[in-house]
């Protein structure tokens, strides 16, 4: 005889129940379930922060009120360029927020030249997910771009200079800790050890041998030879191919509190930077 069932006997507990504990203890399962951010406010703080210390700001697209802004700062003595992206997954809120912090930090070093696309997908943010309002994945896109804000960035990135160093600000919510992706096809010095260095009290490294289906050694992939064949690009593909010959992906790991993701992420960047000093191909 089936009857009515009381869910406080129940020995399975509804999905909803099972999320909410996961959320409590900070887990995310099958996506990112943490803490979210206020976009709009981020991107006028953001812009605040850029006009503050003196950026040249340009909006290069605009989703359902949203800006696609980058960033620009020329230092007068000659020195390395850097790109810096982030927000381009809109359940990865630590990367825009650490860019906020490093801005209103101020203490970019004297003679880089540096450009900064803070937050590439905004509508992802408003929606708390991953894609674009279309749900597209906007970093698969960059081989032959269709979607609005891919295009306009491809567009915006093609009117710069070539790059000493691009950084590419990530989350993941499956990995154990931080780790970073490396392409450098002419083997000059690399900061991933220097990155790594700088989370020491920061933030965990993802230490398994495997992540992302490809081995890693103490949180740094270096995928030698991985072919550009693929079908979908990530933005990282596209710099690589066009505007740099050294290139970061960085992945801070979603389980842990944002606070500690984006202190991460800043930390990451903040030692890059302190100890780059232009690779062989400096001057291209
Ligand atoms: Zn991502």
């Amino acid at each position: 005889m089936q009857m009515v069932q009381d869910s406080s006997q129940s020995t399975t507990p509804a999905p909803d129940a099972i999320l909410e504990d996961l959320r409590r203890l900070g887990k995310n399962v099958n996506g990112y379930l943490g803490e979210t951010i206020d976009i709009e406010s981020t991107l006028t703080q953001l812009e605040a922060a850029a006009t503050t210390f003196g950026w040249n700001s340009e909006v290069f697209l605009t989703v359902q009120n949203l800006k696609l802004v980058a960033f620009k700062r020329i230092s007068p003595h000659p020195g390395p360029r850097v790109y810096i992206s982030a927000g381009i997954h809109g359940d990865e809120p630590a990367g825009p927020l650490a860019l906020l912090q490093l801005l209103n930090e101020n203490r970019w070093p004297d003679k880089f030249s540096l450009w900064l696309c803070p937050c590439l997908n905004p509508i992802g943010f408003a929606l708390n997910r991953r894609e674009n309002l279309d749900g597209t994945d906007l970093n698969r896109e960059y081989l032959r771009p269709k979607a609005a804000e891919i295009v306009a960035h491809v567009e915006w990135l093609e009117r710069q200079p070539r790059f000493d160093l691009c950084l590419c600000l990530h989350e993941d919510w499956e990995a154990n800790g931080f780790y970073v992706y490396e392409l450098n096809p002419e083997s000059q010095r690399s900061m991933a050890p220097i990155m790594i260095a700088s989370l020491e009290g920061v933030c965990p490294i993802d230490t398994s041998e495997i992540i992302e289906g490809r081995p890693a050694q103490m949180g740094i992939i270096r995928p030698n030879g991985e072919s550009l064949n693929r079908p979908q690009w990530p933005e990282a593909f596209f710099l690589h191919s066009n505007k740099t010959r050294l290139s970061y992906t960085l992945e801070a790991p979603s389980d842990f509190p944002l606070k500690t993701r984006v202190a991460a992420l800043a930390s990451a960047v903040r030692a890059t930077l302190d100890s780059f000093v232009g690779g062989t191909g400096s001057a291209a």
